[in-house]
């Protein structure tokens, strides 16, 4: 282990506490000639120990967090979801300027001078606090700017004389001279792209972090984020670091999935919803049971009640069709999907095949326990019971034999269903 990086690890902890597990979780892989220090996907990070002698550990500090902040953003991921897997040369060496200028601004915030070398948004003449993306998008309209003036440009001097032919030539030359390539600056973590130089994916000769690892510690960053925020209050953290941390911690619910999640687990699957492969039964189950043979895959029937009660305006019952049509793309059962509608009886029942095939008609009173009983008392039984309501009616008192799925149309009648059952708001956002 090298000296100097370990004290300079230490210094880039103290700097930033919230980062210092994953700072401490980067794996240190020497590579001689390399002249700089770089992060791979993996949490290797590659350093030169001639870097390291010719620099302050002020400097080096700036430089392990900066790749400690790679990691911990995913900009090797986000950038292979924006660029693609062989992304154009052009469009990747804006992505690299882009993650850059988004973490050395985080690490200016927090007071941490950046290298003369670094790439920082008022160096690029941009705004502070943007994501990577959005600094991304900004480089790529400049570029698209500039190119359409060297067009006109171009055409204007093709007129005239072709003077500054030889001169714009020789810059690009000139310029890249004794820097080395920029393509090789930086390592795979920041974009996603494996270097010559890296060690690839994880094995025992060379380890590395998988993304299960990486996981948990994103997740104890996140945490350490907040925590210090709460303690030091707002703008202690770097806005954008503030933000991802919360986003992990508390990602936007997808009621559609989320209710798909539960309709799982009600009916039993363990593998894909909708491909019929259920849990095996145990072996030493005494023989004689209600078990059917082994090589007999019962389809578990999933019955829906709807509630059209008058309380249910259009935008509930607009929801109730949305419900109906996952279950019969989740569930292709060749008898169709149960569904009850009704007030407080059913008043229509039938096996359906289309979300068309249903009127939704009723406008009394409510009371949903009639009806989610009558579901239950149905032959076959069903595995599980999906009940689409506004929550303006009264329940079962005990569990009804076959699992219970409330979808709510109104996120605040919420606390008034029975622990027993579970819900699934449908509209969180209201
Ligand atoms: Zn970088």
């Amino acid at each position: 282990m090298n000296q100097k990086l370990a004290e300079a690890r230490i210094l880039a902890a103290r700097k930033m506490p919230y980062m210092t597990h994953q700072v401490m979780t980067l794996i240190p892989v020497e590579r001689p000639g390399l002249n700089t220090m770089a992060v791979d996907e993996y949490c290797r990070l590659y350093f030169d120990p001639a870097f390291l002698e010719g620099r302050d550990l002020t400097h080096l500090s700036f430089v392990v967090l900066h790749e400690a902040i790679h990691v911990w953003s995913k900009h090797a991921r986000r950038g292979v979801r924006l660029l693609g897997e062989k992304p154009a040369a052009d469009r990747l060496d804006l992505w690299r300027l882009a993650v850059d200028a988004a973490v050395n601004d985080v690490l200016e915030q927090s007071g941490l001078p950046c290298p003369e070398e670094g790439v920082t948004p008022a160096k690029l003449d941009l705004p502070r606090n943007k994501s990577a993306e959005e600094y991304f998008d900004l480089l790529l309209q400049r570029a698209a700017e500039q190119q359409q003036q060297q067009q006109q440009q171009g055409e204007s001097e093709q007129s005239s004389e072709g003077e500054g032919q030889s001169e714009t030539g020789d810059e690009q030359s000139g310029e890249g001279e004794g820097q080395p390539d920029a393509s090789q600056i930086g390592g795979s973590a920041a974009d996603g792209q494996p270097r010559p130089w890296e060690d690839g994916p994880p094995s025992a000769e060379h380890p590395g972090m998988d993304e299960h690892e990486q996981n948990l510690v994103e997740a104890a960053v996140a945490k350490a984020i907040e925590n210090y925020q709460q303690q030091r209050g707002r703008g202690s953290v770097p806005g954008g670091l503030a933000r991802a941390a919360a986003d992990l911690l508390r990602p936007k619910v997808d009621p559609a999935r989320e209710l798909l999640a539960k309709v799982k687990y009600a009916v039993g699957c363990t593998s894909g919803f909708g491909d019929f492969t259920y849990r095996k039964p145990n072996r030493r189950q005494p023989a004689g049971g209600a078990l059917l043979p082994a090589h007999v895959k019962p389809i578990p029937r999933v019955t829906v009640v709807v509630d059209t009660s008058g309380s249910m305006e259009q935008h509930d019952l607009a929801l109730a069709l949305g419900v109906i049509g996952n279950a019969l793309r989740s569930l292709p059962d060749p008898r169709g999907l149960r569904v009850l509608a009704g007030d407080t009886a059913v008043a229509c029942a039938k096996n359906v095949f289309r979300p068309e095939q249903i009127e939704l008609a009723g406008g009394g009173g409510t009371d949903m326990s009639a009806m989610i009983v009558a579901a239950a008392e149905e032959r076959p039984a069903p595995k599980a019971i999906l009940v689409v309501t506004d929550g303006y009616t009264g329940w079962p008192r005990e569990p009804v034999g076959p699992r219970v799925v409330v979808c709510l149309t109104q996120a605040y009648m919420a606390d008034s269903v029975p622990k027993w059952m579970d819900t699934v708001v449908l509209n969180p956002g209201e």
